[in-house]
């Protein structure tokens, strides 16, 4: 008899509809046995047991690592890179080699005290980001505890016979099960009961374009190996079990998905271009390496934002200034000729890294108003300087632009200029060559510099509308707090005054101008970002085919029109209810698909 069907609302972790057969693996808690030691040789017979496992456990790392090398981009290698440092770093291995040694116990139970006083260092952060990352020091204390146990630690989908189209479903996926699962056309998507949108398995599986739905609850548990699965991972769904017509309403969707994905290959290569010849360029938002494929197939015209301070979150110790020329060089090198623009570090608020540094920030009272961005990196100039000194290294390879970021008065992005020139002065010294031409911008991104915009524009090449920040510190909300998340609004009259002046203040100057907070991928403010005159926009690179569409079938002058008769209105819910009735009653169809 057909099961009932069971719905579960988790997060939608990667866009995409998918329907198959469901693979469960097991990523369950390893349980194991604590006993002590009665001998000192008892002792180093299990220090040496563990020396073994962590070795092995750093060679699968290795041999994961070099496939993944050969194969597809470098930040699966970095998260990998990374778990390999934790292995040998000596607040793991040696601290689980002194329990044994001391205190005598065996050597899986060393394994998770280290691992449980390893997050508890992290428990009281209270950021999703750091959630995430603690789950990195259980997956690498997971894989030492299965070599201990003689487990099987890897999957392996050509020898394991995951069966092509299926649906993963596990408790949680590690970085390393993550990379081997998620090549192209392995698998249709994933559920996985924890994590989220930040977590790496959802990242790779964004970067690879395989939906999936993270956060599931009891996912692992209700569904059964072999179960039809379907999952929506835009609206975080999965249905267990759907029914016919569940199944073929998947179907459809999926049918919709690949008409969609089609009909986007069309566009790509086409300009972005009002119906009166009005150019628009749309760029991508990225935070790693990895997206620049999307980017491009998505007809991104360059990189809008590169969001570097993600080069930062991983690890403890800041990436050196070679490792900065690096990163930057891959990027601008796969960009070609299009532009890149690079936005220095964005580190504080809700991104902090690890190491010392993050227990300080925690310490803010107000973080978001505390030492973010520009104002962290002129109070941390080493840092900084490596950063821009690697930025210019890398300008020899491509088209770079840089961007400081919350910059909120002149002052900042002179002292920003500064620090550039002393990083020119060094590079000079040190016969290091660079391009003398590259642009520098800034993002406004607060009030301060939206109503100063007029000003900073005469010493800016070009201005970048950080709408996410602009809406939080204009309307006082913060963007990650739910309980206000209902006052968020691009269409308020502030903002969009705000955006105006903005825009205005760069074409006095003669200078471009670019949106790229979110604002600027959502269709339904496209024909009001036309009318405000925008020569860019910078978005999720998911959105630019949609965004083209609009901008295609519309005129700079229906563009101004819509937004002199928003700019008349006053609530936040009318503008919203006239944008909105005017943009479905125009792009209706193209819409509802978004
Ligand atoms: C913004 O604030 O709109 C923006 C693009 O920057 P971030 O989201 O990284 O703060
Ligand atoms: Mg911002």
């Amino acid at each position: 008899m057909r099961s009932a069907p069971i719905t579960l609302n988790g997060i939608g972790a990667s866009p995409g509809v998918a329907l198959g057969r469901a693979y469960t693996l097991d990523r369950s808690r390893v349980t194991f046995p604590k006993f002590r030691l009665p001998s000192e040789e008892e002792a180093q017979r299990e220090q040496m047991r563990l020396k073994v496992a962590l070795e092995l456990s750093d060679l699968q790392l290795a041999e994961i690592k070099g496939k993944v090398a050969q194969g597809e981009g470098g930040e699966h290698a970095l998260i990998l890179e990374a778990h390999r440092l934790m292995i040998k770093d000596p607040l793991f291995a040696d601290e689980a080699r002194r329990l044994i040694g001391e205190e005598r116990i065996n050597a899986e139970w060393a394994i998770r005290r280290v691992v449980k006083k390893l997050k508890a260092a992290f428990e009281d952060i209270e950021d999703d980001y750091f959630r995430e990352r603690r789950a990195d020091i259980e997956f690498v204390g997971d894989r030492v505890l299965r070599n201990l146990l003689g487990h099987v630690v890897d999957v392996d989908p050509e020898g394991d016979g995951i069966p092509p189209g299926c649906i993963v479903v596990a408790h949680d996926l590690t970085p390393a099960d993550a990379t081997v699962l998620m090549r192209r056309g392995q698998v249709a998507g994933f559920v996985t009961d924890v994590g989220g949108q930040t977590s790496h398995t959802a990242i790779v599986a964004r970067a690879r374009e395989i939906p999936g739905v993270v956060g599931a609850l009891k996912g692992s548990e209700l569904i059964k190996r072999g179960d039809l699965v379907a999952i929506d991972g835009h609206r975080g769904v999965v249905v267990i079990n759907p029914t016919e017509e569940q199944v073929l309403q998947f179907q459809e969707a999926i049918r919709r998905h690949v008409a969609a994905e089609q009909s986007m290959l069309r566009l790509r290569d086409l300009p972005t271009v009002t119906a009166d010849q009005v150019r628009v360029s749309l760029l991508g938002n990225m935070e790693f390496a990895e997206q620049i494929s999307t980017l491009l197939s998505h007809g991104a015209e360059g990189v809008g934002l590169y969001r570097t301070e993600f080069l930062f979150l991983e690890r403890e110790v800041p990436p050196t200034e070679d490792e900065h020329y690096l990163a930057y060089k891959a990027v601008l090198e796969a960009m070609g000729d299009r532009p890149v623009t690079i936005r220095t570090l964005d580190l504080g608020a809700d991104k902090v890294p690890r190491g010392p540094g993050a227990k300080k920030r925690e310490r803010e009272p107000n973080p978001a108003l505390g030492l973010r961005a520009m104002r962290f990196c002129l109070k941390n100039k080493d840092l900084f300087e490596a950063q821009l000194k690697g930025l210019l290294r890398a300008s020899v390879h491509g088209n770079l632009r840089i961007m400081f970021p919350l910059i909120s008065g002149l002052t900042e992005l002179r002292e920003g200029r500064a620090s550039l020139e002393r990083a020119k002065e060094e590079l000079t010294r040190a016969g290091q060559p660079f391009s003398s031409k590259v642009p520098v911008g800034i993002m406004v991104e607060t009030p301060a510099a939206a109503w100063a915009a007029d000003r900073l524009a005469r010493e800016s090449d070009f201005f970048s509308i950080g709408t996410n920040d602009l809406i939080q510190y204009t309307l006082a909300i913060d963007r990650a707090n739910r309980e206000v998340a209902y006052l968020y609004c691009p269409l308020h009259i502030a903002i969009l005054r705000a955006i105006r002046f903005i825009v205005e203040s760069a074409k006095a100057a003669s200078i471009p101008v670019a949106m790229c907070g979110e604002m600027a991928g959502d269709p339904m403010f496209s024909l009001l970002l036309l009318g405000m005159g925008f020569d860019e926009l910078s978005m999720v690179p998911s959105q630019i085919p949609l965004v083209k569409r609009v901008i295609r079938n519309s005129t700079s002058e229906d563009g101004r029109k819509l937004l002199e008769q928003a700019v008349r209105l006053t609530t936040a819910e009318e503008i919203e209810r006239f944008v909105r009735s005017e943009m479905l009653s125009r792009f209706g169809e193209l819409l509802t698909q978004a």
